[in-house]
């Protein structure tokens, strides 16, 4: 197994990334990654508004993947996150849904025991999510903070160990970056973060040739979830719908009516995030429903 060490970090998805490590299908790769807040927050003191903000949501890679080219799908299974035993999780005015009410900045540091997340007297078992995770994309510059078709800061409480992401590839070996992993998050990030932590991510990596999905989607063990990020909350979820019953109409061969009519009695239409600068909404879709394998529809 190849590790991608802590310090390659990139700020930012683009078409010419250079890859920090080759590696090849079928291969398992391990991430260390740093918090979303680059490490600057380690005390109740440290405030968002003090930090370095050219710091700030990082992630870590690029994994080359040898035989994956542009218009193949990127499979990635995730196989394990550990976070680290402690995490940080900050707002302030004008951060997040109501950070027009939110008075003064805010920092906790959330120690992690036996399996929860520790707030106050209230012990939250964790969850760990990988925040950021994407590969390159086709053109444009798009900072890690920033979700798109590429993937990036999809801050999607779905994205756990055990899923497979699939990701349309751009560019030559996919170039897999991750980090921002939160030890539990609920949907919607509220206040603008998680509990945000290092962490140590394996993933082993395959591909589905000359076919692709136009968004990324995250695989469960009953479902399929298309992520949609756009600038606002209602375009996401508009075109996870349009997405949903595309794919839909696609498997069992209806017309946009009827795919629409499936989707309103079957799929759910749900949000990851509302609080960064792309916000991302996800189609649930019963793989039930489907009556094909994935591959065939993309
Ligand atoms: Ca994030």
């Amino acid at each position: 197994m190849k590790t991608i060490p802590i310090d390659c970090q990139i700020y930012a998805f683009n078409s010419q990334m250079k890859p920090a490590v080759r590696t090849e299908l079928g291969s398992t790769l391990l991430f260390e990654t740093q918090d979303a807040l680059g490490g600057q927050v380690r005390s109740p003191d440290d405030i968002l508004a003090d930090l370095d903000f050219t710091r700030i949501n990082l992630a870590t890679g690029p994994g080359y993947v040898d035989g994956v080219n542009p218009g193949d799908t990127l499979v990635v299974c995730i196989h394990s996150i550990e976070p680290a035993d402690s995490g940080a999780i900050v707002t302030g005015p004008g951060l997040g849904v109501l950070g027009n009410e939110m008075k003064k900045h805010a920092t906790r540091i959330l120690p992690i025991e036996d399996g929860f997340v520790l707030f106050d007297d209230l012990r939250l078992p964790i969850r760990p999510m990988i925040g950021v995770i994407g590969v390159a994309p086709e053109e444009g510059h798009y900072a890690t903070g920033t979700a798109h078709k590429h993937g990036g800061n999809m801050d999607t409480k779905e994205i756990v160990a055990g899923r497979i992401v699939y990701f349309p590839v751009a560019q030559p070996g996919a170039l897999l970056a991750l980090g921002d992993v939160h030890a539990v998050q609920g949907d919607g990030e509220v206040c603008v973060s998680a509990c945000e932590v290092d962490a140590r991510v394996t993933v082993e990596v395959a591909s589905i040739a000359g076919r692709q999905p136009e968004w990324p989607i995250v695989e469960t063990d009953d479902a399929f979830l298309i992520l949609v990020s756009l600038p606002t909350i209602d375009e996401a979820l508009e075109e996870a719908t349009r997405q949903a019953v595309k794919l839909l109409g696609k498997a069992r061969e209806l017309p946009a009516e009827d795919a629409c009519m499936l989707a309103s009695l079957a799929v759910d239409i749900e949000i990851s995030q509302l609080v960064d600068p792309n916000k991302t909404a996800r189609a649930r879709i019963p793989k039930s429903i489907l009556g094909a394998p994935l591959a065939e529809l993309l």
